[in-house]
């Protein structure tokens, strides 16, 4: 038995058996590259979904974690540190929201926007305190807490984890006219993924974000953005809402927010929302820790001064372009957005997943149907030359 058949069977053997990875065990990474423990080479065509738009080991983001490690990790936020202001003034500029809520995973975030939702739905709103709803989309996809599962429209997520949180109310993904007939008196927020990412990169209908916001003003409710997957250039855009100049009341970001390094998230809003918090109504131990915001900060300088977005939106143009030209049976939809992309297939995707990975091409399916290709955003030309040859293999050669 070599070293990773040995480390797959440990995972195996002592693991809980909540994922069906590929069989491959990375032992090192760089770049848009990854290696096994043989020193083989592949290259990272999913990014852990999207949250290492920088690239793995971004050596800026590296060395803010190396500097900072050296100073004070955690201090909680019994006490203040020398970088939580900092990571929140950033985030504000980037946002354009008056203040943020730093945590850690993207569930946490979700988490924490649905109780300033409901809060503010008492408080401001003055719906009674536990008739607040919120809606939300079929197919939607916002973490695996059990709130956050108890609005799954996906029977798999759900089975057997109830009693479940009431409150939310699930409308079709894209659909004006049942989010208009699903608004009642105790409505209080619309919570939204831009571009549903595990549903398998489902786009919504053009001018469908911007009539939801239209119609959130005009009933008073507030308009939340997932934005975990979607957010920092991962769509050719700052945010997926960019896409239809939509500026929602509340944002949620997770993911590339920490680089690919630690596990960093947040929402921003402005104060007329945020400030229903007050101390001791919310937290985290690790929210908000020194490691993670001289990380996050390092994350977002890349993000901007590499120009990550517009870096996405010219290179997915040119994947999408690339992509475009396959011609097979098995393919019933290419679409994206920046490079945010999916080949949708009438059979299986495992298979061709499975594929590209003897070929040096990590993709993993979504949903069954749908290969997702999310490279991390410092792709070059050549490297997307590259992966496409992968792919034009595997639709060539049955
Ligand atoms: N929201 C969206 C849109 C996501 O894509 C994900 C993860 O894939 C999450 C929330 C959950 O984030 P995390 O796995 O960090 O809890």
């Amino acid at each position: 038995m070599n070293r990773a058949q040995k480390d797959m069977e440990l995972a195996e053997l002592y693991g809980a058996h909540n994922y069906h990875p590929l069989p491959i065990v990375i032992s090192y990474a760089e770049g848009v590259w990854v290696q096994n423990s043989e020193g083989e080479r592949y290259m990272d065509m999913l990014s852990a979904y999207s949250a290492l738009n920088q690239g793995h080991r971004h050596p800026r983001i590296i060395e803010a974690l190396k500097e900072q490690a050296d100073k004070v990790t955690l201090t909680s936020r019994a006490f203040h540190n020398e970088v939580m202001g900092a990571f929140c003034e950033k985030l504000a500029a980037y946002t354009g929201k008056e203040r943020i809520l730093p945590m850690n995973t993207g569930a946490e975030a979700v988490e924490t926007a649905i109780k300033a939702v409901r809060r503010w739905a008492c408080g401001v709103k003055h719906i009674p305190d536990g008739q607040a709803e919120i809606i939300v989309f079929e197919g939607n996809f916002h973490g695996r807490t059990l709130t956050v599962t108890s609005f799954s429209s996906t029977q798999a997520y759900r089975e057997g984890f109830g009693p479940f949180t009431p409150g939310f109310r699930i409308i079709p993904y894209g659909d004006l006219i049942a989010l208009e007939a699903a608004i009642n008196p105790n409505t209080a927020a619309v919570l939204i993924e831009p571009i549903q990412g595990e549903a398998g990169i489902r786009i919504p209908p053009d001018g469908f974000l911007s009539e939801a916001a239209m119609l959130c003003a005009k009933h008073g409710l507030l308009l939340i953005a997932d934005e975990i997957q979607t957010g920092f250039g991962r769509t050719g855009r700052r945010f997926a809402c960019d896409w239809e100049n939509v500026i929602p009341d509340i944002y949620i970001m997770g993911k590339a927010l920490g680089g690919g390094v630690l596990p960093v998230s947040a929402i921003a809003a402005d104060s007329s929302v945020m400030d229903v918090f007050d101390p001791g109504s919310h937290g985290s131990t690790f929210g908000g820790n020194p490691l993670s915001c001289a990380v996050a900060i390092a994350s977002l300088e890349v993000i901007e001064s590499e120009r990550l977005a517009e870096r996405s939106s010219r290179l997915g143009e040119y994947f999408l372009a690339k992509l475009a030209a396959l011609k097979h049976p098995d393919i019933v939809q290419i679409r994206g957005r920046g490079l945010f992309i999916a080949i949708e297939l009438s059979v299986p995707a495992r298979t061709y997943c499975e594929r590209l990975m003897k070929l040096g091409l990590l993709c993993k399916e979504t949903h069954d149907y749908v290969i997702r290709l999310a490279p991390p955003l410092i792709i070059t030309d050549a490297e997307i030359d590259w992966a496409f040859e992968r792919i034009q293999a595997v639709f060539t050669n049955r």
